[in-house]
C-alpha cells in the first residue's frame, strides 16, 4: 500500500496520494437543485479521502452535450451548479467534453454515422472548429474563476477529438484532415488553447489503444501522445477503446489490471506523469501497479461509486466492499440518460436522500433473509444505530449471490456479500445462520421494533411434461449439482444465460432453448455483447420461439419457430425459467397482523435484478 499513500504531483498541483477519481457521468448535472446532489455526491468522496477528483464531463457548447442531462458550460444555472462542487473543497479537474457525433448537436469533422446514437453526424465548418476550440479554452478558463484545481481535456473513448483524430471518422482533405498530422491538429489546438488560457495543470484523457479495426495505429497514437505533451499538457490519463469498439474494456469478464501495459508504454514516451485506469478495481491492485513504478497514477472511478470512504479505509487498513463491474446501475444508466448509482451502493448519487443520521432511540430490527436486499436493509438501519439481528435459513449469507459468484467473471459478488457481512459485525448487527424462521417464530418476531422481510425468491416450476424426472434440475440446483456432458437449459433470462456460461465453462455441451424472440433482453447494453459472445466462444448454441412439448430421458421435445419437432438430447435439464416469491413465511405474519416491510423478492419476483433487492434494502427503513 504504500506506494499509493505517496504523494504525487500534476504540474504544480500536489496531490496527497496516488489514486485519482475518474470521470463519471451522474445524471445529477443537469438537476435543478441549485447543484446540492451534485455537491453532496462529491464531497462524501472527499470525506472519505479521495485526492484528485475529475468530474464527469462537463460539455463546452450544447451541441457537445452527450444528452439531455449533461451539464453545458455555457449555461449560467450549470456553471453556478459548478461553483457549488468547486466549493466543498477537495481537489477537483473539471473535465472539457465534447461527444461529437454522439452529441446532442451531432457534429463531427466528417458525415459519418454514430454507432451509439444511429444518426449520421453534420460535418463541422472551419469556422465551427475553430469557435469550438475556443469553447474549450473559455471552458477552462471558466473553470479557474470557479475554483477548480486542475482541467481534463476529454481526447478519448471515441468522442469529439478522437473522432478527428482516427481516420474511419475524419474523411475531410483540408488542414483538420487529410494526413495524420492534419487529423492530430483539432486535439492538439485544443490543448494548446486549454493551456493558454489557464494557469491550472492540465491533464488530457487521451486514446492509448482505440481497439478499432482500420482505427489509429499504435505508431499515431504515440506521435499524438508527444504532440499533446508538446502542446502543454502536464499529465496524460490514458483511455482504452472507444464506446464503439468490438473488444470489452471494461466489463466484469475482462481481468483487472489488463490495461496497464498500454499506459506504461505512453508512460515510456513522454516525460508528463501517466495515469492507468479502466479495469483496476481495488485499492491493492493499484498498489501492484503503482510499485511495478511505470505509471504515476491510478484511475479509479466506478469503485468510488461502490464504496465513497475507499480511500479512508484502504488508509486505515481496512477493506472495502468492491465494484463487481456489472454496469447495471452505472454505465447502462448512463447510456439512456437515467440517473446514475450503483448496484452494490444504492446511496450513490442519493447522497441528500439518505443521509448517514443516527436515530436518537435505537431500535430492535429483525430482518428475515440475508440475500442481497435483506443485508442491505440490515446494513441500513444498522448504520443509523439499530440493534440488528438477521435470521437466515441456510448456512451463508449471500442468498442468489451466492450462486452469481459461481459464474466467470461474477466472483466478486462472493466478496460484496463477504464484506456487507463484516460491516454489519462491525457494527454491532447479529447473523443466525442455518435460522429459518418459521410460524413457530411468529411472537419472537412480533417482539422487535422493526421487522424487514427478504425471504426472496425460488425457481418458478413448469409445466412441461416431464419436467419432475430425475435428470431435470432447478437452475439453484444445477449451480452446485453434478452436471451431464450434455445440458440444455430451459429459460431464456440472465440466470438461464448465467447458467450456461457456468457450465459451459467448466467444459460442458450447453443448449439453451427459449420461448422468447432475445436471449436476456433485460441484460444492459455494455455488457450483453460481451456476455453473448463468451457464450459463443464457449459453443454454447441458442434456439429461441421454440413450443416445448416435453422432457424425456433422451433430451428436451420441442417445435422449433419453423414449426419442426425436434429433440434436443441432453443428460442434464435445468429449468432457469423465471422465479417466485417465497411468500409462506409473508402471509403467515400477515395473517397475524404483525406491522412488516418486504423487500427484494419478498416483495414481488416481477422484474426483480440485484439492482432492486440492493435499492429496496435501502429505502425501506426511510419509511419505516
Ligand atoms: Fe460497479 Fe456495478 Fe456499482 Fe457500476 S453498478 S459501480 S459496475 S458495482
Amino acid at each position: 500500500m504504500s506506494h499509493v499513500f505517496q504523494p504525487g504531483r500534476i504540474g504544480t498541483l500536489p496531490l496527497p496520494h496516488r489514486i485519482v477519481m475518474g470521470a463519471m457521468h451522474l445524471g445529477l448535472e443537469s438537476k435543478e437543485d441549485g447543484g446540492a446532489a451534485l455537491a453532496e455526491f462529491y464531497a462524501e468522496r472527499v470525506r472519505g479521502g479521495a485526492g484528485l477528483i475529475v468530474t464527469g464531463g462537463a460539455a463546452v457548447n450544447a451541441a457537445g452535450a452527450g444528452g439531455a442531462d449533461y451539464g453545458v458550460l455555457t449555461d449560467p444555472g450549470f456553471q453556478s451548479r459548478l461553483r457549488r462542487v468547486a466549493d466543498v473543497g477537495g481537489i477537483f479537474a473539471l473535465q472539457l467534453f465534447h461527444a461529437g457525433s454522439h452529441g446532442v448537436g451531432a457534429v463531427a469533422p466528417s458525415a459519418v454515422r454514430s454507432r451509439l446514437t444511429r444518426s449520421v453526424a453534420r460535418p463541422m465548418s472551419v469556422a465551427e472548429i475553430e469557435d469550438t476550440i475556443a469553447e474549450f479554452a473559455a471552458g477552462a478558463a471558466s473553470a479557474q474563476r470557479s475554483g477548480f484545481s486542475a482541467v481534463e481535456v476529454m481526447a478519448s473513448e471515441g468522442y469529439l477529438i478522437d473522432q478527428f483524430l482516427s481516420p474511419l471518422t475524419n474523411h475531410r482533405s483540408d488542414s483538420w484532415g487529410g494526413d495524420a498530422v492534419g487529423r492530430m491538429k483539432f486535439g492538439v489546438e485544443v490543448v494548446r488553447a486549454v493551456r493558454a488560457a489557464v494557469d491550472l495543470p492540465v491533464i488530457v484523457r487521451f486514446t492509448g489503444a482505440d481497439l478499432m479495426p482500420g482505427g489509429v495505429p499504435a505508431a499515431e497514437a504515440a506521435r499524438f501522445a508527444a504532440a499533446l505533451v508538446d502542446a502543454g499538457a502536464d499529465a496524460l490519463n490514458v483511455g482504452i477503446g472507444w464506446h464503439e469498439s468490438p473488444v470489452p474494456t471494461v466489463q466484469a469478464l475482462v481481468p483487472q489490471g489488463k490495461w496497464t501495459s498500454v499506459a506504461a508504454g505512453v508512460a515510456r514516451s513522454v516525460d508528463v506523469p501517466v495515469i492507468t485506469g479502466n479495469r483496476v478495481n481495488r485499492i491493492s491492485q493499484a498498489a501492484e501497479i503503482l510499485t511495478a513504478g511505470e505509471v504515476h497514477l491510478v484511475s479509479m472511478s466506478r469503485p468510488f461509486l461502490a464504496d465513497p470512504s475507499l480511500i479512508a479505509r484502504a488508509r486505515d487498513g481496512h477493506r472495502s466492499t468492491v465494484c463487481v463491474g456489472c454496469n447495471q446501475a452505472c454505465i447502462d444508466r448512463s447510456l439512456v440518460g437515467s440517473e446514475v448509482s450503483c448496484m452494490v451502493n444504492p446511496r450513490a448519487c442519493r447522497e441528500l436522500e439518505f443521509p448517514l443520521v443516527r436515530q436518537r432511540s435505537p431500535r430492535r430490527v429483525a430482518v428475515v433473509g440475508g440475500g442481497p436486499a435483506g443485508l442491505q436493509a440490515a446494513l441500513t438501519s444498522a448504520r443509523s444505530g439499530s440493534q440488528v439481528e438477521v435470521f437466515e435459513a441456510s448456512a451463508e449469507l449471500g442468498g442468489q449471490f451466492r450462486l452469481a459468484r459461481l459464474v466467470p467473471g461474477k466472483a466478486d459478488y462472493g466478496v460484496v456479500i463477504e464484506h456487507l457481512g463484516a460491516e454489519l459485525r462491525a457494527l454491532g448487527g447479529r447473523v443466525h445462520l442455518n435460522r429459518p424462521i418459521t410460524t413457530d417464530d411468529l411472537d419472537l418476531m412480533r417482539s422487535y421494533d422493526r421487522l424487514i422481510l427478504a425471504t426472496g425468491v425460488r425457481p418458478r416450476p413448469v409445466s412441461i411434461p416431464g419436467a419432475s424426472l430425475p435428470h431435470v434440475l432447478s437452475y439453484a440446483s444445477a449451480f452446485t449439482s453434478p452436471l451431464g456432458s450434455r445440458v440444455v437449459v430451459i429459460g431464456g433470462g440472465g440466470i438461464a444465460v448465467d447458467l450456461a456460461h457456468f457450465a459451459s465453462s467448466a467444459g460442458h455441451r450447453v443448449r439453451i432453448l427459449h420461448r422468447g424472440k432475445r436471449i436476456a433482453p433485460a441484460l444492459g447494453r455494455s455488457t450483453r455483447w460481451v456476455v453473448l459472445d463468451a457464450l459463443r466462444r464457449a459453443g454454447v448454441d441458442i434456439t429461441g420461439e421454440v413450443t416445448f412439448e416435453r422432457i424425456s430421458a433422451q433430451g428436451v421435445h420441442f417445435v422449433s419457430a419453423s414449426g419442426t419437432s425436434e429433440l434436443a438430447p441432453a443428460d442434464t435439464v435445468v429449468i432457469a425459467a423465471g422465479q417466485e416469491r417465497c411468500a409462506d413465511l409473508v402471509e403467515a405474519v400477515r395473517a397475524e397482523g404483525i406491522d412488516h416491510r418486504l423487500v427484494g423478492g419478498a416483495h414481488s419476483a416481477s422484474g426483480l435484478d440485484a439492482v432492486r433487492a440492493f435499492a429496496d434494502g435501502l429505502t425501506v427503513t426511510t419509511s419505516y
